[in-house]
């Protein structure tokens, strides 16, 4: 069978451990005897970070900008023991961090679900994506613990040196202070992120702030989305037959766990941060979670929302067997691919992402897994298999999909 054939490069960006081994024989076994892959290779594993200074996270990204999509593999964001274990010139950046930067981008994690793992909560039949604006607020803040009676102000001076003060409590005694902040811009680009994204997906957008108790701050995330929607999304979500829908954010909490799926619930910072793990949980195993960064003018950047798996990567190293779930890096790959193919005009490569797709669910629907989905199946007849075993499971089940 003649092999598919790409226009545009896919920027690949190599990781570390377990996920780097798996990277390997996701390309060896279900990509390139498929298709004449064609990649620009960034190797983000840490030794290669140190070697470049971490240059080449950066050159990473900025391929990512003149390309326009990218696949990442899990990467090690060094603290002190790894600056040991790696011998390392200092305690580089989380890579992603770095990428975040300079794409500007709004992280997207969606689950994805087979049959037989079923969501904890009954009701959940398809996905939700949660969309996390990924600046400011309580994380970047500056906070104060006092500990006597006095008055805590806030005070903001314009560059021409006016000043506008406010109280916020005059103390009688011990207490704590807070002082938090968005940009406009920001939220301006995480509102385009998510409407796009919306539009892409084919799926409802919901959002939702504390805005009854927070008339300024959270008001103002409302009205930037209401204003953006009206004046520039409003008629082509019309026409996807999809809705944009804004609600108080305990309501949203309530409706999220009595509603079906099938939506992106867009969060501000913390909401997100927390509600990412709340409903990657309820749907079953954070190995079947994939993320993907979308930047506001439109670049992608595709990897699993799971780590490195470090632990079972040092059984690897001493030549025990591994079970490790690929399924969350494969879908980076197939997710990337297909964008690639559909900014290309390449149906097949399009039709193939989806074949490859199909087959991974196909595998475990058939009751074959690795262990951590093992644990969690409801399937009567279940074979654990190891980390190859399960590719090479996919392929022949591909292999038949394709004819
Ligand atoms: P992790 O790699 O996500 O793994 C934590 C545990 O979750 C594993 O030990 C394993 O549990 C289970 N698990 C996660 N992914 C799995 C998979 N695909 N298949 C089977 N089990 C899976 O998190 P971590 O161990 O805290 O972090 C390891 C390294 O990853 C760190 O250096 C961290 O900096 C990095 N990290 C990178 C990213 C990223 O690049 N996006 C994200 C998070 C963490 P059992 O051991 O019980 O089997
Ligand atoms: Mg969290």
């Amino acid at each position: 069978m003649a092999k598919i054939l790409m226009k545009t490069p896919l920027v690949e960006m190599d990781g570390d451990e377990m996920t780097r081994v798996i990277w390997a024989w996701i390309k060896e076994i279900l990509i390139e005897p498929y298709i004449d892959l064609k990649t620009e290779y960034y190797d983000l594993g840490l030794k290669h970070r140190d070697e470049t200074d971490d240059q080449v996270t950066v050159e990473s990204a900025l391929a990512t900008k003149k390309y326009g999509v990218a696949v990442k593999c899990a990467t090690i964001t060094p603290n002190a023991e790894r600056v040991r274990e790696y011998n390392l010139k200092q305690m580089w950046k989380s890579p992603n961090g770095t990428i975040r930067a300079i794409l500007d981008g709004t992280v997207f994690r969606a689950p994805i679900l087979v049959k037989g793992i079923e969501p904890f909560v009954k009701t959940w039949k398809k996905p939700i994506v949660i969309a996390r604006h990924a600046y400011g607020d309580i994380y970047k803040n500056t906070e104060m613990q006092v500990d006597r009676p006095g008055k805590a102000e806030l005070v903001f001076t314009d560059r021409d040196g006016n000043v506008t003060r406010q109280v916020i409590h005059d103390f009688n005694g011990p207490g704590v202070l807070m002082g938090m902040h968005n940009t406009e811009a920001s939220i301006k680009s995480f509102a385009h992120a998510c409407f796009r994204y919306a539009l892409d997906q084919k799926m409802d957008l919901w959002f939702a702030t504390k805005d009854t108790i927070s008339k300024k701050y959270d008001h103002r995330f409302k009205d930037i989305f209401q204003e953006l929607y009206d004046s520039t999304y409003r008629r082509q979500f019309e026409e996807a037959g999809i809705t944009y829908f804004y609600t108080l954010i305990d309501d949203a909490v309530a409706r999220v766990v009595r509603s079906e799926g099938g939506f992106i619930w867009a969060c501000k910072n913390y909401d997100g941060d927390v509600m990412s793990d709340m409903v990657a949980t309820a749907f079953g195993s954070l190995a079947m979670m994939t993320s993907v960064l979308v930047s506001p003018e439109g670049y992608y950047e595709y990897e699993a929302a799971h780590g490195t798996v470090q632990r079972h990567f040092y059984k690897h190293l001493k030549g025990e067997e591994t079970s490790t779930n690929s399924v969350a890096t494969l879908f980076a790959w197939t997710g990337a691919l297909r964008k690639r193919g559909e900014l290309d005009g390449l149906k097949d490569l399009i039709d193939f992402a989806d074949k490859l797709e199909q087959a991974t669910k196909m595998t475990i629907e058939e009751g074959v897994m690795t262990g951590d989905l093992a644990a969690l199946s409801s399937l009567p007849r279940i074979r654990k298999v190891n980390t190859r075993d399960f590719l090479l499971e996919i392929k022949t089940r591909l292999d038949k999909l394709l004819g």
